[in-house]
């Protein structure tokens, strides 16, 4: 449950650990008090005072500058002072303590996470939208990301959304007060343009909602699965892939037969690529364990790379593999090591569609990426499965694997900047979506059912108010504050 009091709160807002600077930060209804116990001296608003805290004693802990912002000009909205210190973790605790201490019979206490960017968004100094993106800037693992947090932050995302509820509201207005007058019931579609209004704002949510996509999968990443045998080389294209971009090797539960989650960024997008202990039967038990997560990774993945030895190409996983994968993610065929061989590609299993199509054999520097239905798959599930033929070692037709890795992510690299998203604005705005179809459905009919359309266009105004925090329960609002970082 979200509090809603303005009792002073108190944290430390920088990240832990050692820095020039640390910061302790202190919002509340009103601070005169607890200021004037710390300092002895009127605070200016907005000026810089360069001051010794000391504590009960007045012995000094530290010295630096404190702010103080009145309410409502500041983060919060409330009355807030900022205290910059050395950034050193001890002195910080000291100087938070002495500020708890002097605050206490004001009934200062420590503040719970993202307790002060819920106060602002409580106080209207941002919407539920912008208040993510501050999360998500903090959070943000490359600079695209960051930028398009940013951009959430200013407030373009929520602008788009505002604006576009704004619309659906006017023509909630006019339904409404046609119902209220129910002679005019018959001409209000037409006397209102009421078919094309919507028809325009059902467009430009479809162009909002693409953009939220990319946000969110700039935000949250795709989940690729690396399987295949042992040897064929998938090591090698994690590392290749990778190249100087890694961020940050995951090696979870030790053992080298264990997944290992890679994060690396093709055009500023996150892709997480679990590398899989290679699928076989085993009578060991360590290594059964590796497949069984393997296993499970492949039930959750975005896509499958079956990674395969080019010389040796096998497919007697692939089914196993497209019956446990979600619906819509595809498999692509890699075939490794074509260095090593580039007759191993004329004898590769896919090569008859390919060379059905270009009518001439395939040369290892012409094999692109081609698609095809999975005809022989005998699982007959609605994957697609591409192939495409590389070289971990060489690095021949990597560039089309980060591609097609990209365009499963649905990343248009040229698109204008998006916002950073979250999966829950996406649904909403899916959501409203389909509200705003079964109006259209509803003016369609000559029996127009004027209630039924103005209902619909209700529950699309409130699955967009979710997304700024117009409507938004207090259970989900806790959820969103409490995942931020303390001091925050
Ligand atoms: P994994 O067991 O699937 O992870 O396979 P590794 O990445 O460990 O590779 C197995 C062996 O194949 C190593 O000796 C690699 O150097 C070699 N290898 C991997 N990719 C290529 C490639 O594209 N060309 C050649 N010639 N050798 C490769």
């Amino acid at each position: 449950m979200i509090q809603r009091s303005n009792d002073p709160i108190a944290a430390i807002a920088t990240a832990p650990g050692k820095g020039g600077i640390g910061v302790v930060r202190i919002s509340g209804g009103n601070l005169e008090g607890i200021a004037a116990r710390l300092f002895n001296v009127t605070l200016k608003p907005r000026h810089a005072h360069y001051l010794s805290f000391d504590d009960a004693q007045g012995q000094a802990i530290d010295e630096g500058i404190v702010l103080y912002f009145k309410a409502p000009h500041s983060y919060t909205g409330e009355d807030v002072l900022e205290l910059q210190g050395h950034g050193g973790p001890a002195v910080l605790r000291r100087i938070l303590q002495r500020c708890l201490e002097a605050g206490r019979e004001w009934g200062l206490r420590h503040a719970e996470p993202g307790e002060f960017t819920q106060r602002a968004f409580l106080n209207d100094r941002l919407d539920l939208a912008q208040a993510e993106a501050v999360a998500d800037l903090i959070d943000a693992s490359s600079e695209a990301a960051a930028r398009s947090a940013m951009s959430s932050l200013s407030g373009a995302f929520s602008q788009e959304v505002t604006a576009l509820n704004e619309r659906i509201i006017h023509l909630r207005m006019l339904v409404e007060a046609t119902l209220d007058f129910p002679e005019e019931e018959i001409d209000f579609l037409e006397k209102y343009e009421a078919r094309p209004t919507l028809e325009s704002i059902i467009t430009d949510l479809q162009a909002i909602r693409r953009q939220a996509r990319q946000g969110m999968i700039l935000r949250e990443g795709l989940h690729v699965v690396l399987a295949g045998r042992p040897n064929v080389g998938k090591s090698s294209l994690l590392n290749a892939l990778s190249g100087d971009d890694i961020a940050i090797v995951t090696p979870i539960a030790g053992t080298t037969r264990d997944r290992v989650i890679q994060h690396i960024h093709l055009d500023g997008v996150p892709i997480h690529i679990v590398d899989t202990a290679g699928l076989r039967e085993t009578t060991d038990e360590v290594e059964s364990i590796g497949i069984a997560r393997t296993w499970a990774e492949i039930e959750r993945a975005d896509a499958v790379i079956h990674l395969q030895d080019a010389r040796a190409p096998n497919d007697e996983l692939e089914d196993e593999i497209a019956r446990r994968l979600p619906s819509r993610a595809p498999i692509l065929k890699v075939f490794n090591k074509v260095d090593l061989t580039v007759e191993a590609i004329n004898t590769a299993p896919d090569q008859t569609s390919h060379s059905a199509q270009t009518g001439s054999k395939p040369d290892a520097d012409r094999v692109p990426l081609h698609s095809e239905s999975d005809a022989n798959s005998a699982s007959s599930t609605a994957h697609s499965v591409e192939s495409l033929y590389i070289s971990a070692k060489t690095g021949h037709n990597l560039d089309a694997l980060r591609q097609r890795l990209l365009d499963i992510a649905g990343w248009a690299p040229g698109a204008q900047s998006p916002w950073l998203a979250r999966e829950r604005h996406v649904l909403a705005l899916e959501a409203a979506e389909d509200h705003l179809a079964i109006a259209r459905s509803h003016a369609e009919h000559d029996d127009q059912v004027l209630d039924l359309f103005a209902e619909e266009l209700r529950l699309a105004h409130e699955e967009l108010g979710a997304i700024t925090g117009q409507f938004t329960s207090d259970d989900l609002l806790g959820e969103i504050f409490s995942s931020f970082c303390i001091g925050k």
